[in-house]
C-alpha cells in the first residue's frame, strides 16, 4: 500500500507521515515548506525596505549579504512566528526576546555608532 501526503513537512501532515511510516506504508510526501519560506521572504523583504525608507536607512548594498539576512529573518519567522534577529540567540524568555524582534532594540545605536546594525541589514546613509 502507498499513501500520498501533502503538507508533510509540518503539523498534522508530518504526524500522519510518521504514523503511516511506522506501519510500514510506502509514502509519497509533498511539502510546501520551501514555497512557504519564499512567501515569507517576500513579506520580510517588503517590510525591511519599507522600514529602511521610513527611517532614512539603506539596506545592505551587497545583494548576497542582504539575501542572507532576509532569509534568516524569514526562517526565524517561520520557526517562531516572530521575526527574531537571525544574528542573535533566541532565549525563550519573552522579556529578553522582545528586544531582538527585528528591528531590534539595539539597531538605532548600532547604526549611529558602527554605521550598520549588528546583522548588517540596515545601514546609515552617508
Ligand atoms: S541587528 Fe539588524 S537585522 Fe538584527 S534585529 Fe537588529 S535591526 Fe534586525
Amino acid at each position: 500500500m502507498k499513501a500520498l501526503i501533502t503538507g508533510a513537512s509540518s503539523g498534522i501532515g508530518r504526524d500522519i507521515a510518521y504514523y503511516l511510516a511506522s506501519k510500514g506504508i510506502d509514502l509519497i510526501l509533498i511539502a510546501r515548506r520551501k514555497e512557504r519560506l519564499e512567501e515569507i521572504k517576500e513579506k520580510v523583504r517588503k517590510y525591511v525596505q519599507f522600514y529602511a525608507d521610513k527611517q532614512g536607512y539603506l539596506l545592505n548594498p551587497n545583494p548576497e549579504e542582504l539575501e542572507w539576512v532576509i532569509e534568516g529573518l524569514a526562517k526565524r519567522r517561520q520557526q517562531y512566528v516572530t521575526q527574531y534577529c537571525p544574528c542573535r540567540i533566541v532565549h525563550g524568555d519573552p522579556e529578553k526576546d522582545r528586544k531582538i524582534i527585528c528591528p531590534c532594540a539595539y539597531h538605532v545605536e548600532e547604526i549611529e555608532t558602527d554605521g550598520a546594525c549588528h546583522c548588517q541589514l540596515f545601514f546609515k546613509k552617508n
